[in-house]
């Protein structure tokens, strides 16, 4: 068998040319466009490059953005003092308050986070959009787990009574993405169970022991580690659809958590790294800063 490629980055580009359509729609209404103002601290190479793909997304749907740099020494109270300041539109208005992680060491990432008005997380990383996430009605929905949630939909790859198996519990990806799946069926659910919800959902993470055992239950195995090749094929189902959110840089490439090529002839959808998960989550960001502008401009 030879999986059929998901491909995220033809996906972010029809949902982008979609949202630019009503970015002018709101520009158009409120006289102005809604504004991302991302926070990047120190001159991490990677970092940079995300903030900068997240730039470029912007400037193609029209959403105005901005970069406040900051050095790599600035003290935990120093960004919290930004993040306040800047939600308090000292500096125009921010819709969406993006902190880039990771932070360095001596900063204590979750005051910084939690410094971020709710309504302007546009990452979904504050326990009140996480909360909301939990209790099945989400507002922010972190961006990666809402990225691989659209591209099971628009594949049209059944998830309803389906087992998916995730390999990572961060907050960022792995518990997210398992309550978007294991959630009930929103108004307007497509009744043949590929609406992204209602499946069965292990969560695997370092301690899980044979992890094999667990990954060949999945109908749907998502790989978000950081461990390059950490997912083989003999760990996968025939058919199953693998979804790789890892990032690793082996010897100046960018390559996910699963063994692409082998992997490939067992599965039956696989997401490749680069052009997969990763487009798709800068997609769900720019949906997201719409859609805080969007509850800004509500009475
Ligand atoms: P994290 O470090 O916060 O979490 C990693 C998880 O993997 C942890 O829950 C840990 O328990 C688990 N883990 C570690 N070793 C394991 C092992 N041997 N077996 C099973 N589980 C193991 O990472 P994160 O922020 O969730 O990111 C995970 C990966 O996804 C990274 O490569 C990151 O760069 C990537 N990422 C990609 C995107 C994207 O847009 N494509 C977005 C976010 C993160």
């Amino acid at each position: 068998m030879t999986a059929r490629m998901l491909d995220g980055r033809a996906l972010a580009g029809r949902l982008e040319r979609s949202l630019q359509q009503e970015v002018e729609t709101f520009a158009a209404m409120f006289g102005r466009r809604p504004r991302l103002v991302v926070v990047l601290v120190g001159d991490m190479a990677a970092s940079a490059s995300y903030v900068k793909s997240k730039s470029l997304a912007a400037a193609r749907v029209g959403i105005d953005s901005d970069v406040v740099p900051v050095a790599a020494t600035a003290s935990t109270a120093d960004l919290v003092a930004l993040v306040k300041a800047l939600a308090s539109e000292k500096h125009g208005p921010a819709d969406g308050i993006l902190v880039q992680l990771p932070l360095p060491p001596h900063v204590d990432t979750v005051a910084v986070l939690d410094a971020v008005p709710p309504d302007r997380d546009v990452d979904g990383f504050h326990p009140e959009n996480a909360g909301l996430l939990s209790q099945g009605r989400p507002r922010f929905i972190p961006c990666t787990a809402a990225g691989v949630q659209r591209m099971l939909i628009d594949a049209e790859i059944p998830t309803a009574g389906k087992h998916v198996v995730i390999v990572g519990r961060s907050d960022i990806v792995g518990k997210p993405l398992a309550l978007l799946l294991a959630s009930r069926p929103p108004v307007g659910c497509p009744p043949d169970g590929t609406g992204g919800c209602d499946a069965s959902v292990t969560i695997c993470h370092s301690r899980s022991g044979d992890l094999g055992h667990l990954t060949r239950q999945a109908d749907i195995l998502v790989a978000a580690v950081g461990r390059p090749g950490l997912i083989t094929a003999d760990m996968v189902r025939k058919g199953a659809a693998v979804i790789d959110v890892g990032i690793n840089r082996v010897e100046g490439k960018l390559v996910g958590d699963v063994d692409y090529g082998p992997v490939s002839e067992v599965a039956g959808w696989i997401s490749p790294v680069p052009g997969g998960v990763g487009p798709m989550t800068v997609a769900m960001l720019m949906s997201n800063t719409l859609l805080a502008a969007e509850i800004r401009r509500r009475p």
